[in-house]
């Protein structure tokens, strides 16, 4: 043990901690590593934001934040008691892997997907396994089909982009009627299908949601989950264990003006897809090899380039992807969808650099 490590509780020496994509502060840099929204978000968000910062802000907020779970609520035609908000979508999971993934059977997981569940695991000393992705990298449910401590799945999966059709969603469902099923769908409004509407059919379902990707708020910090009220209420538990304001005034103003701006939605949802299928028909002009999205991003390889090589060049470049050296996905990037002209900027640097 090192020496400055003696101060730490045991369990700190040990944690693995998830390692994001660079944040760098550099102009002009294109960034297409972390999956953000290329747009900016509803500027009805903005000055609902600068509205709230002028008013309030010596007083705690609403510890329910009751005004944002009735504006998702109403966006999902759901009850606003069955929708927890918190601080990013990553809160929200980190608090639902305590409520109900500390059991006396491991959790299982896909071998390739968020990697921040196992460092939840971690965090909170949950046994899991994982369970490989078929050849062509999407979920196969029936192998899933074993004793377990609950479900997490991310559809559409990250980082590859493939989604489950709910039929399947509702196999898992039946297959562990006993355990959490968690279906984390941060990109389901990028051609994904919500089972949010599946809710109240099953009681052992959770869906995660996050308004940092289709709803260009990866700053303020805002997350949700949906589902029956004693899930609910097992995630309120823990919230009020740890910290009883989670989301701040500037947050539940910018984020019920989110939801109520509609057309704002819509619109950037329909550029990014759009953009995606052109990049997507691009990338494979130059050789590539790309998985069908229904996410913001695209997992591709190039047979005759390495990967890591490749995200070193673009980064020269001013271009970020992102590159996980991972197994299985050691020889991919993935490539987070920006707009018209960033895409452009990727297809450009990355034709000269593989004519090189
Ligand atoms: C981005 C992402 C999140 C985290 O979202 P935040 O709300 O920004 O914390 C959660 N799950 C997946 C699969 C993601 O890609």
């Amino acid at each position: 043990m090192n020496s400055s490590q003696s101060f730490w509780s045991p369990v700190v020496r040990d944690l693995v901690p998830y390692t994001p994509g660079e944040q760098p502060n550099i102009a002009g840099l294109i960034k297409l590593n972390t999956n953000e929204n290329p747009y900016p978000p509803s500027p009805a968000a903005v000055r609902a934001i600068a509205a709230t910062a002028q008013d309030g802000l010596q007083l705690y907020p609403d510890p329910q934040a009751t005004s944002l779970r009735q504006a998702i609520a109403a966006y999902h035609g759901i009850d606003a008691a069955q929708v927890f908000p918190g601080n990013g979508s990553d809160e929200v999971l980190a608090h639902a892997f305590f409520a109900f993934f500390q059991q006396d059977q491991p959790i299982l997981m896909p071998d390739i997907t968020y990697s921040f569940y196992k460092v939840y695991c971690g965090l909170y000393g949950i046994a899991f396994e994982v369970v490989p992705l078929d050849a062509a990298m999407r979920i196969q449910v029936a192998d899933y089909q074993r004793a377990c401590g609950g479900v997490v799945i991310a559809n559409p999966n990250a980082p590859t982009g493939t989604g489950l059709p709910l039929a399947q969603i509702e196999k898992l469902l039946q297959q562990h009627s006993r355990r959490t099923v968690l279906v984390d769908e941060a990109y389901v409004d990028f051609g994904g299908e919500s089972a949010i509407g599946l809710i109240d059919r099953y009681p052992n379902l959770l869906v995660v949601h996050t308004l940092s990707k289709s709803r260009s708020l990866a700053g303020l910090r805002v997350g949700f989950a949906a589902g029956q009220r004693h899930l609910i209420e097992a995630l309120e538990r823990v919230k009020d264990s740890f910290n009883s304001y989670p989301l701040d005034r500037l947050a539940i103003a910018g984020a019920v003006a989110a939801y109520e701006d509609r057309a704002h939605f819509e619109k950037t949802r329909a550029a990014v897809m759009q953009s995606r299928e052109l990049l997507s028909r691009q990338l494979q002009a130059l050789g590539f090899e790309v998985l069908p999205s229904q996410a913001n991003f695209l997992m591709a390889r190039h047979g005759q380039y390495d990967a890591a090589a490749l995200a070193a060049r673009l980064r020269e470049k001013g271009i970020l992807a992102r590159h996980f050296k991972l197994p299985r996905i050691e020889q991919y990037l993935r490539i987070s969808v920006g707009t018209p002209l960033q895409c452009e900027a990727l297809v450009g640097a990355l034709r000269v650099l593989l004519a090189a």
